[in-house]
């Protein structure tokens, strides 16, 4: 932190009390939906914290079910309530692959071997010095489009 802040600003530090390690774990619940119950947000879909995508995909699964759950009662039209599980299961795996490639970018585990590690560096390296992949990450990191 006194790195980042450059020395600018006073940074009081405190005693740092506890200390935890996040297991990390995926899963998705295929379909998200069972007659008339609809699963959004972490009762859905986990994803490695690397990506930050779970409350942005919560978001979004209420805004998909928010829609269809509106467009039923004004005018009862059940397509977008049937639809729900497959539109956001689209956006979910997606988020799913960008939190994967974000995490065995990022962390070194302990079975890996001399070339894992070289392989991970040239990852690092492509995705610092290429546009291309640079767009790539910033695209998935803000967050692809909400499906109507
Ligand atoms: C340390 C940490 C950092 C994170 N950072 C990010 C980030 O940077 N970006 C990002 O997108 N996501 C982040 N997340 C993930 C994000 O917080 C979750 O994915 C998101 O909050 C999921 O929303 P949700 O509504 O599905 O579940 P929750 O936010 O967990 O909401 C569920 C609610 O239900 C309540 N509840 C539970 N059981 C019952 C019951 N029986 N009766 C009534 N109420 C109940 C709970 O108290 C809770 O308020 C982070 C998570 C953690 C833990």
């Amino acid at each position: 932190m006194h790195a980042r802040l450059g020395g600018t600003r006073s940074l009081k530090e405190g005693k740092i009390v506890d200390k935890l390690l996040t297991a990390m774990h995926s899963f998705v619940v295929e379909p998200m939906q069972h007659g008339r119950l609809f699963l959004a947000g972490d009762s859905a879909h986990i994803q490695p914290p690397t990506g930050a995508k779970g409350m942005n995909l919560a978001l979004a699964d209420v805004v998909v079910l928010a829609r269809a759950i509106t467009a039923h009662v004004r005018s009862g039209r059940t397509d977008l309530l049937e639809r729900y599980s497959q539109t956001c299961l689209r956006r979910v795996w997606k988020a799913q692959r960008f939190s994967w490639w974000m995490t065995q970018m990022f962390h070194l585990h302990p079975d890996d071997n001399a070339f894992d590690r070289k392989r991970q560096l040239g990852e690092l390296s492509y995705v610092v010095s290429s546009e291309a992949a640079a767009t790539s990450l910033a695209e998935n990191y803000v967050g692809l489009p909400v499906e109507t």
